[in-house]
């Protein structure tokens, strides 16, 4: 289990906020030459039983995977869980709770957007979405491109779906502790994402790194498709401090929305501890 290995342990399919079906990533993943692949949808292990039985029809390893939003010094923040039972009740009644407020806030979301004349948006963005209760503002994104408001979807959420902007509805998620425990629980190790996504102060970022490993948490993305090479680096640096595994992901939703695709990251940097290390038992 080396650093070098090509592995892709971050994306997204139609049970979440990903295009592609779980079959269909397989395959992508597979062509592009991964070598150990996790489906992390948002807060669902839905999933899971088919991206295994797609990866082993297609002769490439796995880990299960999820990705859930937990709410920390008023920011949200993503906890990817990986190598754990999918089938774990504790986990999955965790996860069935905490995605429970976004219909709710769904139908905020379109209030605010239809204060600035962008009307039915609730209705919209549920064309795009597999389960209704994992609506997210993705799928009120794709409603916005595909209705001609904006061009892309980095438009969107620059002009309205963040913080400010008229289609923003701040939201509680779970608590980091709770997101740790769920999948320790459930036998699986716990890795921040994309840490330099979340703009905290080195005050906030070092109590989320600390209360992380306090709650159990093992890992971080170093490589993502959320990392510019300099991040990679600082990142690679916060791992060694803290002692934490190292994991690489694209973060890939579609073919035409993400940049990354799967598996065509730098590898990791050879000084760490790469998460496939630790979780080698867990491999499927
Ligand atoms: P939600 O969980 O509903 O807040 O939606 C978060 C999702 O929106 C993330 O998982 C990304 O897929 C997507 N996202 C967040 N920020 C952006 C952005 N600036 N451009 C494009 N997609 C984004
Ligand atoms: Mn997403
Ligand atoms: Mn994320
Ligand atoms: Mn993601």
């Amino acid at each position: 289990m080396k650093t070098y290995m090509n592995a892709d342990l971050h994306c997204h399919s139609v049970v979440s906020d990903g295009t592609l079906t779980p079959e269909v990533l397989a395959e992508r993943a597979k062509a592009n030459g991964v070598e150990l692949w996790a489906l992390t949808d948002h807060d669902e292990v839905g999933g899971q039983d088919r991206a295994l039985a797609a990866a082993r029809a297609c002769g490439m390893p796995y880990l299960t995977g999820t990705e859930i939003s937990v709410t920390f010094a008023n920011q949200t923040v993503h906890i990817v869980g990986l190598g754990f039972d999918a089938h774990h009740t504790g986990l999955v009644e965790g996860l069935r709770r905490t995605r429970g407020g976004r219909s709710e806030r769904a139908q905020e979301m379109s209030d605010g957007l239809a204060k600035v004349g962008i009307l039915n948006a609730y209705e919209g963005a549920l064309q795009y979405v597999g389960n209704p209760e994992l609506i997210s503002r993705t799928h009120f994104a794709r409603h916005l491109v595909e209705t001609g408001v904006c061009s892309d979807t980095p438009e969107v959420f620059r002009k309205f779906l963040t913080e400010g902007k008229p289609g923003y509805v701040p939201h509680r998620w779970a608590r980091l502790q709770d997101a740790v425990q769920w999948i320790t629980d459930a036998g699986g190790m716990a890795v921040i994402a994309h840490p330099a996504r979340y703009g905290f102060t080195p005050n906030e970022e070092y109590a989320l790194f600390s209360e992380f490993k306090t709650h159990g948490g093992r890992g971080v993305e170093v490589i993502t498709g959320s990392h510019s090479s300099q991040e990679a680096v600082r990142y690679a640096e916060t791992a060694l401090e803290f002692g934490l595994a190292a994991s690489r992901g694209s973060d890939f939703h579609s073919p035409t929305e993400s940049r990354i695709d799967l598996g065509t990251l730098p590898l990791l940097p050879g000084q760490l501890t790469p998460v496939w290390e630790l979780l080698a038992d867990r491999i499927q």
